[in-house]
């Protein structure tokens, strides 16, 4: 089961728009039903635009209604498996929780972690609720 999603994140990765950095990266997502959603980088030449793998994979879910996911995979080349950035660790706190996260290179190294390990005391819509105003 694990090794599917590594697979989808995989093939995703064949489809990564990096001409800028090389660094290709594939997610797969999966919902609490089973469902598995995928994505790719997408780099831009204004490269503040570029989206990663793990936001292109969790918007398309989000966009076709998903609200509860299990874990994600992402796959690299890099030595070793790489974590999502800061944006990505909060837009997938926010909408998945702690969740697990799969990381794995080609080369075959692999890491599976919790969310709230990559991502200790994230910001949240707590701090928006606190109904005080200025
Ligand atoms: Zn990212």
């Amino acid at each position: 089961m694990q090794n599917d999603l590594i697979a989808s994140a995989t093939d995703a990765r064949l489809h990564a728009i990096a001409p800028f950095s090389g660094f290709k990266v594939g997610a797969a997502i999966e919902t609490a039903a089973g469902r598995v959603f995928t994505g790719c980088n997408v780099e831009n030449a204004s490269l503040g635009l570029t989206v990663c793998a793990e936001r292109v994979a969790l918007l398309k879910a989000l966009s076709e209604g998903e609200r509860t996911f299990t874990r994600i995979a992402v796959v690299t080349n890099a030595d070793e498996p790489a974590t999502p950035c800061g944006a990505c660790r909060q837009l997938l706190w926010e909408y998945c929780g702690n969740i697990s996260v799969q990381m794995q290179s080609l080369n075959g190294s692999a890491l599976i972690i919790r969310l709230e390990e990559l991502f200790p005391r994230p910001f949240g819509s707590g701090y928006l609720s606190t109904g005080k105003s200025d």
